[in-house]
């Protein structure tokens, strides 16, 4: 049984490793590196966790997956002062700590797509489409080089995009059509200095952006002090195909209002469109399997735009999938 996933994020990643065991797996992946929205954007002077901030666990599989992973320091706890703003005051805050991990990767969140891949057939810088020869699915590239036949394919793509790959002939179709996925903007300041912020992480209401983290107080980072800060998902919708120069503007202007200090002397300034960032809690579960197309599909969008749901979104699809290998 020779089964491709188009992805390697979190859902494609943890689908593969399941799948392994009773298949031949390859995983295709358009990006230069593994673990898809949970990722590090690299600089000179300084790194920035530009999707994914932070994650918490509930169900008792995705902490037994994550074992490994904290045994071997590449997930740790990050233990910030978590504060929650509305109309530019403090109304609420707490410390995190260790009763209540909040995890991120080490020393950066893309360590966790790096590790995950380490012992799986994982093909990067590889964008796919599928095509059907003679009952068997083939794997294209944007090259047009055929990557050869298998008997099963699984998207692990944003809903939309994974509309567009597997066409109107998996059953799911409509579903993935209907997954609405929402944009963000992230912003990256890079600073000579450090702020003096009365916290690590804040929830922001009332405002154009709706997230601050000193990206720099999570475990094992560099020293210079880093702020990654999300527009809200309506700003960004609003406000997509405005020019970068004017977002980077009006985030750093509402930036300023929330925090109220001196950041537009940062010394590296930069954005992140995303246009695939999040989606709200969904009804219809999955798993999306198409047996007479030899099918399937998962992903964040299956549940909730969170880490874990990535997670169990890719580990019921393999254990549904493994019933019918049997
Ligand atoms: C700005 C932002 C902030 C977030 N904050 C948090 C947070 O704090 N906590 C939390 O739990 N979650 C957060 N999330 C959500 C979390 O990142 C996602 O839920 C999760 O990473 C989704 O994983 P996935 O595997 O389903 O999808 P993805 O990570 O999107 O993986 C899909 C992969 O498919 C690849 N792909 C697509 N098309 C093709 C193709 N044709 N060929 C080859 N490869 C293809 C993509 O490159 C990608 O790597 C955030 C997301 C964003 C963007």
């Amino acid at each position: 049984m020779k089964i491709a996933i188009i992805g390697a994020g979190i859902a494609g990643l943890t689908t593969a490793k399941m799948l392994r065991e009773v298949a031949e797996v390859t995983v295709y992946e358009k990006s230069r590196g593994a673990g898809g929205r949970v990722c590090t954007r690299y600089t000179d002077l300084f790194d920035f966790d530009h999707g994914a901030q932070f994650f918490t666990v509930k169900a008792p599989q995705f902490k037994e997956f994550l074992n490994p992973l904290i045994q071997s320091d590449i997930v740790k706890s990050w233990n910030a002062k978590f504060v929650e703003i509305k109309k530019n005051k403090i109304i609420n805050q707490r410390q995190w700590n260790d009763d209540f991990p909040h995890y991120v990767g080490a020393p950066s969140m893309s360590e966790i797509g790096r590790f995950l891949a380490q012992d799986l057939d994982v093909k990067l810088n590889t964008e796919v489409q599928i095509r059907k020869k003679e009952d068997q699915w083939h794997i294209i590239d944007t090259d047009d080089v055929n990557h050869g036949s298998f008997d099963w394919v699984i998207s692990t793509a944003p809903s939309l995009q994974s509309a567009a790959l597997l066409s109107d002939e998996f059953k799911f179709h409509n579903i993935l059509i209907e997954r609405n996925m929402i944009e963000c903007f992230s912003l990256m300041l890079g600073f000579e200095n450090k702020l003096d912020l009365a916290w690590e992480a804040a929830l922001i209401s009332d405002a154009d952006i709706s997230w601050i983290s000193v990206n720099s107080s999570k475990p094992d980072r560099k020293k210079d002090f880093t702020l990654l800060i999300h527009s809200t998902n309506l700003w960004a919708k609003n406000n997509f195909n405005t020019k970068k120069d004017t977002v980077i503007e009006q985030l750093l202007d509402a930036t300023s209002g929330v925090t109220g200090k001196a950041i537009y002397n940062a010394k590296h300034i930069d954005v992140h469109r995303w246009k695939f960032a999040n989606i709200k809690k969904q009804i219809i579960k999955p798993p999306f399997i198409d047996q007479s197309n030899r099918i399937a599909a998962c992903g964040d969008w299956c549940i909730k735009g969170r880490i874990e749901s990535a997670f169990l979104s890719g580990f019921d699809l393999a254990n549904e999938m493994r019933n019918l290998f049997k």
